[in-house]
C-alpha cells in the first residue's frame, strides 16, 4: 500500500467561523483577523462588509487587520451562558485596533479583575472543541501583551 500523502496523525486546526481569520502558517504563529478596507475613504470594518457606512462605497476590499490593539472598554462576565464554550468569570471586551476598528472577544490569559481601559493586547487562538475527526477548532481571543 503506498502513502496517500495525508497524514491521519496530524491534528489540524479548524476555524470556528470560516471567513473570520486566516490561521497561522506555523503552530506558535498568530492569525490575522479578515475585515474590509473602503477604496474611497480608507475605513476599516471588521467583520467584512460590502457597502461602507461612512461614504456609501459598495464594494469593499479584503484587508487584513493589526494582530495588536488596545481595550476600549469591557464587562465581566459571572455566569455561562447557555452553549457557550467559554466558562465563567471572563472579560468581555471591546479591542480598538489601529486601524479604528472596534472588535468583540473574550480576553485570556488574564484574571478578568486584572483587566484595565487601555490595556495592550494580541491576539491568540484558543482551541474551543474538538470536532467529529479529532480536529481542534479554534477561535480568537485576546491576551495582554
Ligand atoms: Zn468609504
Amino acid at each position: 500500500m503506498t502513502d496517500s500523502g495525508e497524514g491521519s496523525t496530524t491534528k489540524r486546526m479548524v476555524p470556528l467561523r470560516e471567513g473570520i481569520f486566516r490561521l497561522p502558517e506555523t503552530p506558535d504563529g498568530k492569525p490575522v483577523l479578515l475585515g474590509s478596507r473602503c477604496p474611497k475613504c480608507s475605513a476599516y470594518y471588521f467583520p467584512k462588509r460590502r457597502i461602507c457606512i461612512a461614504c456609501g462605497q459598495n464594494g469593499l476590499d479584503e484587508a487584513e487587520l493589526s494582530t495588536r490593539g488596545k481595550v476600549w472598554t469591557y464587562t465581566i462576565a459571572g455566569q455561562t451562558p447557555p452553549g457557550s464554550l467559554v466558562e465563567a468569570p471572563y472579560a468581555l471586551a471591546v479591542v480598538e485596533l489601529p486601524e479604528k476598528v472596534a472588535i468583540r472577544a473574550v480576553l485570556t490569559d488574564v484574571d478578568p479583575a486584572e483587566v484595565k481601559v487601555g490595556m495592550e493586547v494580541e491576539i491568540k487562538l484558543v482551541k474551543m472543541k474538538e470536532n467529529e475527526d479529532g480536529n481542534d477548532v479554534v477561535s480568537y481571543m485576546f491576551r495582554p501583551v
